[in-house]
């Protein structure tokens, strides 16, 4: 492992101004739980590690008549015991608790969870020097691909890992980034990017950026949500495939219904078609099916990854029959 720098600024300005005097060759910390394994297989090499943890103020979760702003270093931990998420939104609670082990729970944050980078083997292997390290080509689309894209791939393969990303975009939350032109918010939907719109990076930080909280917009009467983790050991794991959903139940059928998927696409996925075809209708299995199958149409499985169509249909079917009380 190369040697680094180490600062430990108190405020997110004095975090701003080492980001921009290390021009580009800096990394923000929080937890570490990712960053550190980066840099010890040498896929990272900083010359100026920025550990955030001194900040205060930014590891809580504020209730406000707007909604829930949570901060950037909250633990994760944090958020799945927290008593308001869990009664309001049921799902991030859900989300927060399925990940990692509880010994990264409590050292892993919010903020790191959806800046973390992609778990793909080849993009994880220093000697590998992919499309999204500079590369000229994606080891994966020819390659071991068990774990990668079925959708949104195309010249890079990666899926986007994060199991809070999904829940909070189903939830339409906004992100807040801050940078030394001051603060700008987008939904979190809008922070991801594809690799053919940017293949060194997952998402649109500016390298002079930093996140600083998430807002969830209250939640509506009879709104709930849940998340569905499918991994390939009962152990602690990345999603194999994820459904989150946000869902309203009126008249007996689905109102208002957002399903996002994980683990399948370079960012966190929206079924948007199935959404618009389930919409007003009364559950069921074989509907469900019938209304996924445009969505899973425009897949595009790699050689050893088809079998994330059959987990598709089936986490979004649980946690659809979830939400509505079907099962
Ligand atoms: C064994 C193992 C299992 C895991 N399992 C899961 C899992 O099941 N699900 C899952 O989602 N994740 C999992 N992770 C990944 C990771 O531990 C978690 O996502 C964790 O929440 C990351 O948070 P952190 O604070 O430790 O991030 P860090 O490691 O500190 O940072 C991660 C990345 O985000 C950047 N970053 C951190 N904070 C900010 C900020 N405020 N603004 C801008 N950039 C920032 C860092 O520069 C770095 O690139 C796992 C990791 C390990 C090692």
């Amino acid at each position: 492992m190369r040697n680094f720098e180490w600062t430990e600024p108190q405020t997110v300005e004095q975090a701003l101004a080492w980001l921009a005097k290390a021009n580009g060759k800096a990394v923000l910390m929080a937890g570490g739980t990712d960053l550190f394994t980066e840099i010890k297989e040498g896929v990272v090499e900083p010359d100026l590690v920025i550990d955030l943890t001194s900040i205060p103020g930014l590891a809580s979760i504020q209730r406000e008549e707007t909604g829930v702003r949570i901060g950037a270093l909250m633990s994760v931990a944090g958020l799945a015991a927290d008593a308001m998420i869990k009664r309001d939104y049921p799902g991030l609670s859900e989300a927060a608790g399925s990940l990692a082990t509880p010994q990264l729970r409590n050292i892993g944050t919010v903020g790191g969870n959806l800046c973390q980078r992609p778990r793909c083997w080849y993009y994880r292997d220093a000697q590998m020097v992919c499309r999204k390290k500079g590369g000229s080509q994606c080891f994966a689309s020819k390659g071991r691909n068990k774990y990668h894209a079925i959708f949104g791939g195309g010249i890079c393969h990666i899926v986007y890992p994060s199991d809070l990303a999904p829940m909070l975009i189903a939830l339409d939350s906004q992100v807040t980034l801050s940078s030394p032109r001051g603060d700008r918010s987008l939904p979190l939907a809008e922070f991801y990017a594809l690799p053919s719109k940017n293949i060194r990076r997952e998402n649109v930080l500016a390298p002079d950026e930093l996140v600083r909280e998430v807002k969830i917009p209250p939640a509506k009467k009879g709104t709930r949500s849940t998340y569905v983790k499918l991994k390939e050991r009962e152990t602690w794991d990345f999603a194999l495939v994820s459904a989150a959903v946000r869902g309203t139940v009126s008249g007996g059928g689905l109102g208002d219904v957002a399903i996002i998927l994980g683990g399948v696409a370079p960012v966190p996925w929206r079924l948007a078609k199935t959404e618009a075809a389930l919409k007003g209708k009364k559950l069921t299995e074989t509907l469900i099916k019938d209304a996924l199958r445009v969505d899973l149409q425009e897949a595009k499985p790699l050689e050893e990854n088809g079998y994330k169509l059959q987990l598709v249909e089936a986490a979004v079917s649980r946690a659809l029959l979830s939400v509505t009380g079907g099962k």
